[in-house]
């Protein structure tokens, strides 16, 4: 018998379903078991499909991306209504994603910026009609809705994505990868002895050494190892997209103690080699931290 199956897209680039279609062929492992009873991204359902199923009538849920709109949540709340097993579907479900990064500003200043003050803007004026609401913080989708199966990734792989359906769909368990990156990496390790950072286009990489011992921020050693290490692999440094290495709750806080400990350099000179740290080390997930979580609290207190 076939698994009803619904993907919803909250506030993201979609590039989670690209990462679904781009199974092509690989698709056909698992579609004849499943019947897709919503997918806007791709088939013309509107949330009132979605509404008039009975609750718990979708075998699996896939949410994507995270909640900037009330629409977003609502949304979100009707998939884990209607779903018995949901799965936040990439890093922007899992932590909040690239968006949570707006969590540095309130959003009078975002919209502001994004409205009237952009130096794209040519006709400065904040939209009110047929728009909705946006909610004042991104949080993790986590925080939100009780998950079933977190697969992260910015998108997560099409193998990391066909190895959870295909354990969804033989009832068997979906465990995250205790691994980091660097376990996964081919490159060789020695003692580090970074005295200085270069920004990756700078300095010549040598390709069998490790990227980081040449002064490269590469965050394999902080991030979860579910992508097979495809960045370091083709000398690129790992940017930390998957998140955190599992039982790690701050993503950043770890790679900031981790840097500490390894990087032969002044405080000072350490703090110039990144002019925008939340950015460096908290990528895709700053919505999870414990600074976006402390001032989200804040923000409540004040009302
Ligand atoms: S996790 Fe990455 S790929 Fe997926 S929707 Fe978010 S930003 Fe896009
Ligand atoms: S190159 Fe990056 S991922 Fe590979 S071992 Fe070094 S720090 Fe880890
Ligand atoms: S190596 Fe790092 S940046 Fe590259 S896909 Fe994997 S987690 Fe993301």
């Amino acid at each position: 018998m076939t698994k009803r199956i619904a993907m919803a897209q909250l506030t993201s680039c979609w590039g989670c379903d690209q990462s679904l279609l781009d199974l092509h062929l690989g698709l056909l492992e698992v579609l004849p078991e499943l019947e897709i009873v919503f997918w806007p991204a791709v088939v013309d359902f509107k949330i009132k499909d979605l509404e008039s199923m009975p609750d718990e009538s979708i075998h699996i849920g896939l949410v994507e991306g995270s909640c900037r709109t009330e629409d977003d949540v609502r949304l979100l709340n009707l998939m884990r209504a209607k779903s018995k097993i949901l799965v936040a579907w990439g890093v922007c479900s899992c932590y909040g994603g690239i968006q949570g990064l707006a969590n540095q500003w309130e959003l009078d200043e975002l919209v502001d910026r994004k409205f009237m003050k952009a130096d794209t803007v040519t006709d400065p004026r904040i939209p009110s009609e047929n728009v909705p609401a946006f909610v004042p913080q991104v949080r993790p989708n986590v925080d939100v809705v009780k998950f079933n199966i977190l697969l992260p990734g910015c998108p997560p792989t099409s193998k990391n994505i066909v190895e959870a359906l295909a354990a969804i769909l033989t009832g068997k368990p979906f465990d995250l990868p205790e691994k980091s990156v660097c376990d996964q990496c081919p490159k060789v390790k020695q003692d580090k002895h970074i005295t200085k950072f270069h920004r990756s286009h700078e300095g010549r990489i040598d390709p069998s050494k490790c990227l980081l011992d040449q002064g490269y921020l590469c965050l394999g050693f902080a991030t979860i190892g579910f992508c097979g290490a495809i960045c370091p692999t083709v000398n690129s440094p790992c940017k930390g997209c998957f998140g955190p290495v599992l039982r790690v709750k701050d993503h950043g806080a770890k790679i900031v103690s981790a840097l500490g400990a390894i990087a032969e350099m002044e405080p000072e000179q350490l703090k110039d080699s990144f002019p925008d740290p939340i950015g460096s080390f908290y990528f895709t997930d700053y919505a999870a931290s414990y600074l976006s979580r402390m001032r989200d609290k804040a923000r409540s207190k004040k009302k």
